[in-house]
């Protein structure tokens, strides 16, 4: 007999503005992959930024969530074995595991500034510029400046198996180069604590949006680094309007809280999303419950999904 593990997933929201339908939409995927599996699902709010994290927008997250009809078996509020549930009450578990790193000799100081960065950056380039290393041997006496604190990236390509979008690969060395563990104000960076928090909540299953399949590389390396088993990864298509952006405020107010205020109801958005996924053949208004027994990922889209005139004016008009 197999012994299967519970599925243990997670939605990991920043609470740096009002909860929006892009975020929505990760959230119920996320939320519909543990409940189908029968798992646990934890929330957990990447407060990490402090000039950017407000409280007030972590409480009205919460509430849009409850709204939606996703709930949470661990979480800010409810608690759990894994807490605290707020990545900026977590700071003693990012230095631990940021000191092992260094005891391995992978990480260095580096004081460049913006202006060096920018410089180095090639003119009209838009892409992420992998770092030059110019820090990793610094000669000389560093700048009398706080230093941020970088990975030296093995050579080596990474690559995994996507749950949605199939084989992926990167090099990290030569796409992204050493990248920040820990900023120069001491704020340690999104890469290493969502590692260290998906780790330490034992969390099996990662479903997000696909703008952050880019980031999943590094957070492998990570992994292998500090020798912990990864998650299983699904990165979700992204929302789009119907000029083919990703949807934003251009698009009209998409924010759950404007929506509500207007009169939606969540059976409608939440029907909507769905609609979008490929899990319902026509739209019709329905509670989050109700798709739970109807997921499936082989029927969620791989392509890119757009939000039509048609599922607008449904939701602008309740
Ligand atoms: N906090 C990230 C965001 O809101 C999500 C991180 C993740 O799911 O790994 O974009």
């Amino acid at each position: 007999m197999t012994v299967t593990a519970t599925m243990r997933g997670r939605f990991a929201p920043s609470p740096t503005g009002e909860m929006h339908l892009g975020n929505a939409w990760a959230a119920l995927l996320a939320w519909l992959q543990v409940r189908a599996a029968g798992g646990t699902m934890v929330l957990r709010m990447e407060d990490l930024d402090p000039d950017r994290s407000r409280s007030r927008y972590a409480e009205l997250l919460q509430e849009d969530l409850h709204w939606l009809g996703l709930d949470w078996d661990e979480g800010p509020a409810t608690g759990g074995e894994y807490g605290p549930y707020f990545q900026s009450e977590r700071t003693a578990l990012y230095q631990m595991a940021f000191d092992r790193l260094t005891a391995a000799d992978l990480v260095y100081p580096c004081f460049c500034t913006r202006a060096e960065l920018a410089a180095a950056a090639p003119h009209g380039s838009d892409r992420e510029t992998p770092y030059p290393g110019t820090c990793r041997n610094r000669p000389g006496l560093p700048p009398n400046r706080r230093p941020a604190a970088r990975l030296r990236v093995p050579a080596g390509i990474v690559a995994f198996t996507d749950q949605l979008q199939g084989e992926h690969s990167q090099d990290v060395a030569a796409e992204i180069g050493d990248f920040v563990l820990r900023r120069a104000d001491g704020t340690f960076a999104y890469q290493l604590a969502v590692v260290v928090d998906d780790a330490q909540m034992r969390i099996t299953h990662v479903l997000r949006g696909d703008d952050l399949l880019v980031s999943t590389p590094r957070q492998l390396l990570l992994y292998r680094l500090l020798g912990w088993e990864p998650p299983v990864f699904t990165h979700v298509p992204l929302l789009l309007g119907e000029d083919g952006h990703r949807l934003s405020k251009r698009h009209g107010d998409v924010s759950i809280r404007s929506l509500r205020q207007r009169g939606v109801r969540p059976e409608t958005i939440v029907g909507s999303l769905a609609t979008a996924a490929g899990l319902l053949k026509a739209f019709r208004p329905l509670p989050a419950s109700e798709l739970i027994a109807r997921f499936d990922l082989a029927k969620v889209k791989k392509q890119p999904v757009i939000i039509t005139g048609e599922s607008w004016r449904r939701l602008l008009n309740g």
